[in-house]
């Protein structure tokens, strides 16, 4: 399956205390105010990848501990994202997080399955925290033992 991807790059600050793989979807429908990502807005920007050539390049990230999905808004391309998350869970092994606009409530079971951290919300600047998340209207889920904790 085929998406946009604008790019791919090691993160220290995405998984708290952890070395991601970032993996930026280009394409964002949701447009928050003050947005910090405005140049991954458009939905043809980023280059057109298929999911085997994106987990190649994660898997030239042989040191990180997380693949961290953001964007852009990952959930726009919910197919693709729904086939590369598993793809990475059955061949790369690392656990997957993800940064969404959308909240916790409209993510489909098949994407919930393959992951285990989800900060989710959009950016209210008004509501702009200096910690993680951004704003505090965005909320943080964790898989443990296969449940959902917030
Ligand atoms: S969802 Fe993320 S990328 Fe999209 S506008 Fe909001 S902060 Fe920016």
């Amino acid at each position: 399956m085929n998406g946009r991807i604008a790019r791919i790059c090691t993160s220290f600050i995405d998984v708290p205390d952890k070395i991601s793989v970032a993996v930026y979807f280009a394409g964002c429908s949701i447009r928050c105010k003050d947005c910090q990502n405005k140049d991954l807005w458009d939905k043809n920007s980023g280059q057109l990848s298929n999911t085997k050539e994106v987990l190649e390049k994660i898997n030239k990230h042989p040191l990180a501990e997380y693949v961290v999905i953001l964007g852009g808004e990952p959930t726009d391309q919910m197919d693709f994202l729904i086939d590369l998350c598993k793809e990475i869970k059955q061949k790369n092994k690392k656990p997957i997080a993800i940064y969404s606009g959308r909240e916790f409530e409209v993510f489909p079971k098949e994407l919930l399955d393959s992951l285990d951290l989800i900060i989710c919300g959009p950016y209210k600047s008004e509501l702009h925290v200096g910690g993680w998340p951004a704003s505090s209207n965005q909320r943080i889920f964790r898989k443990e033992n296969e449940q959902w904790q917030s």
